[in-house]
């Protein structure tokens, strides 16, 4: 079953919580050909992204389930003894488990575990572990044997074990926060963590477990709680293949919940692309008789259409096969807007050529002199191909021998395109759309993660993703960007040729 979710510019819950304000582009540094952010600029190498869920939280989900289940103080009192516990089973045996970590606890020996799991029997909080036997199969007889007679039917513990993942998939949660204050707690014990007295944390550490996270002080205990038990963790070697196996079990305990990201215009908002390639077409029939009719030879004026005409034949693609939520659409968007500009370009270069359309055709016809060129030299086999090499010949040596065209490898009019966008004064054209549409013309990661790939949200997965082959997934409509596009490029051709009121009317009513 696949949901869809509606996009709002609200918290996403499967993206990685933002702890670190973002920078500017401007503030990043420009190295060897990357943008590198200010925060690894100071700390390369140094710290490694530190997840709480992923990383550190399978160790110390029992703990989560003690404390969710039943009256905070309560159970917060009775994990503190299991902490002491813990901390005198460490000490006679001179193996140190100075976090509470699970993978630690099954290292202890029978006889210890024995004890310790007597002790939780004892406090009444063995119970709540139930849903622990479904994850930790293979890694303790003792565990097992230890809940053996609390185990409730598997739908009722996955369903347990999906509650207390959801809450602690948040590391400010209550809950993580309660998790994490133990951590902390732990340390202490063994003794490890210097703290000055004039500081704030002997007075969290004697309060915390005792108050009500309703009251005003814990707005200042919870974050030093947690910045504390990130300083402490960090510096401790992580256990991978226990957290790993965690997640392993985990993720074939439940299954999928995949959604894909709605993000379709409302039936108000969205623009009746039909009518309006009517109306284009309206206007370039209009040019198309005056050009035919008074001055078929008028290069300059075929040139201008031909773009034109290009980029109204890309808007038939897009609105006859309903291509607006497509990658195609995008695309077709950047081509359109690439025309536009061009033709900007070509208008405002004008007055320093002798003819700067006929160089802008020798130019394109150059390109396919050289794919032709290719061809013939190599004469290649290639059966049922695309590419009509024979024809393109033809096209090349249309007007002129080809032996009089050159070939010119770098881009039009010299420059790459973003100078040539800025060059026009539609720079934020480039920055805004086509450069995203480019991303999309490439198959880079980030169209191919928007368009292509579905997520799942069951607790538990880490939000693992999966191929959208079924294709849900619908991209934002390019309808209104490409009537603004259009719109900008017939107001080109207007200024050059003018347009009689009866279009312009209709241009009013859009
Ligand atoms: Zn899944």
């Amino acid at each position: 079953m696949v949901k869809s979710i509606i996009l709002e510019r609200k918290k996403f819950e499967w993206r990685i919580p933002n702890l670190i304000e973002r920078s500017k582009l401007s503030e990043h540094k420009f190295e060897k050909g990357k943008l590198i952010t200010p925060f690894n600029q100071q700390f390369q190498g140094l710290l490694k992204e530190e997840s709480w869920y992923y990383r550190r939280m399978p160790e110390y989900v029992w703990l989560g389930l003690i404390v969710n289940s039943g009256e905070r103080n309560a159970k917060l009192e009775k994990c503190l003894r299991i902490m002491n516990c813990l901390h005198e089973l460490e000490s006679d045996e001179g193996k140190e488990i100075i976090l509470p970590r699970m993978s630690l606890v099954f290292s202890l020996s029978n006889e210890k575990q024995k004890v310790f799991y007597n002790l939780l029997d004892e406090l009444q909080v063995i119970e709540s572990l139930g849903p622990l036997s479904l994850v930790f199969q293979n890694q303790s007889p003792e565990f097992l044997q230890s809940i053996k007679g609390y185990n409730s039917s598997i739908q009722k513990r996955i369903k347990q074990l999906n509650i207390i993942l959801k809450e602690l998939s948040d590391q400010h949660s209550n809950l993580s926060t309660d998790i994490r204050f133990l951590i902390v707690y732990k340390y202490m014990l063994s003794g490890k963590l210097q703290v000055l007295d004039n500081s704030i944390f002997p007075e969290i550490i004697s309060r915390y477990p005792y108050i009500s996270h309703d009251e005003p002080e814990m707005q200042l205990y919870r974050p030093n709680i947690r910045t504390l038990e990130m300083g402490i963790s960090t510096s401790f070697p992580k256990n991978f293949k226990f957290v790993s196996d965690f997640w392993k079990r985990v993720s074939l305990l439940t299954d999928c919940e995949v959604f894909y990201v709605n993000t379709e215009t409302t039936k108000d908002e969205s623009i009746d692309l039909k009518k309006y390639k009517q109306h284009v077409y309206d206007i370039l029939n209009y040019y198309s008789k005056l050009l035919i009719e008074t001055r078929p030879l008028d290069n300059r004026f075929l040139v201008l259409l031909g773009i034109a005409t290009y980029s109204y034949k890309r808007l038939i693609e897009l609105v006859d096969h309903n291509l607006e939520y497509t990658i195609s659409g995008r695309s077709i968007m950047r081509s359109i807007i690439e025309n536009y500009m061009m033709t900007k370009y070509l208008l405002l270069e004008e007055p320093n050529h002798d003819d700067i359309w006929r160089e802008y055709q020798d130019y394109g016809i150059g390109q396919y002199k050289l794919i032709y060129g290719r061809y013939a030299d190599d004469q290649p086999t290639i059966e049922g191909g695309h590419v009509p090499f024979e024809y393109i010949n033809l096209l090349v040596s249309e007007f002129k021998n080809e032996e009089f065209i050159d070939i010119d490898t770098s881009y039009f009019g010299l420059g790459n395109i973003r100078s040539k966008f800025k060059k026009v004064n539609e720079e934020d054209l480039w920055k805004y759309y086509y450069d995203y549409d480019s991303i999309f013309e490439h198959g880079l990661w980030g169209a191919i993660r928007e368009s292509s790939i579905l997520k799942c949200s069951a607790s538990g997965h880490q939000y693992h993703g999966i191929p959208d082959i079924d294709n849900f997934q619908k991209l934002s409509s390019v309808a209104h960007d490409c009537v603004m596009i259009m719109n900008k490029h017939l107001k080109l051709l207007e200024d050059q040729y003018n347009l009689p009121e009866i279009f312009q009317e209709e241009n009013q009513n859009e």
